[in-house]
């Protein structure tokens, strides 16, 4: 089984991409925003204590994802491997991923960065703000928070997937399908 990491900031066009890399890898695409925005609009008890969270910019706490994540590798069969868009996002949920890989004995394949400058994440999701009406995209200072807590938290897994010798850089900057062809000539590799 394949599992790749999909990283970067928000709004690096994780999601945009993921749809292209799960149909041509045959992957599950496992993204922790869209399964925590389920759980919101679903009403749940788990969906409500993350929705303050979220709206605020800040991370749910590593317990919730990493269960999250453990259930689909539970109950999701006859995929040839996993693409995890939004998780890791700090080193604890990176060192769990780790643990619960390696008692299936299995690993992370690779992990592929999108990168973007803070300047765009901004633009895009100011964008994104009209099209889908995210609570978390609307405000700018939500969004700088969102910023912030990616370079506080969620950035240090560069050199931990670097160190692992596991980390591919991809330039996020360009049409969607640029971006797409630069993540299939990585994954070749
Ligand atoms: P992108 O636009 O590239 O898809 P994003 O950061 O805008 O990325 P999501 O990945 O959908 O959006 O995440 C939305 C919110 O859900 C995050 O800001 C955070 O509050 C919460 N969240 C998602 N994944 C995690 C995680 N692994 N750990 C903690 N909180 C998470
Ligand atoms: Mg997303």
């Amino acid at each position: 089984m394949k599992y790749y990491v999909l990283f970067g900031p928000p709004g690096a066009g994780k999601g945009t991409q993921a749809g292209a890399m799960v149909e041509r890898y045959k992957l599950c695409h496992i993204s922790t925003g869209e399964l925590l925005r389920s759980e919101i609009a679903a009403g749940t008890e788990l969906g409500a204590k993350a929705k303050a969270l979220i709206d605020a910019g800040n991370l749910v706490p590593d317990e919730v994802v990493e269960g999250m994540i453990e259930a689909k590798f539970n109950s999701v069969k006859n995929v040839e491997g996993f693409l995890l868009d939004g998780f890791p996002r700090t080193l604890a949920q990176a060192d769990a991923l780790k643990d619960m890989l390696s008692r299936r004995g299995e690993s992370v394949t690779a992990c592929i960065s999108l990168m973007i400058p803070d300047a765009l994440v901004h633009e895009r999701i100011a964008n994104r703000a009209k099209l889908e009406g995210r609570a978390d995209d609307a405000r700018d200072e939500v969004v700088s928070n969102r910023v912030k807590t990616y370079h506080e938290k969620t950035e240090p897994l560069i050199a931990y997937y670097k160190a692992a010798g596991l980390y591919r850089e991809i330039d996020g900057v360009g049409t969607i399908e640029e971006v797409r062809n630069r993540i299939f000539e990585a994954m070749e590799k």
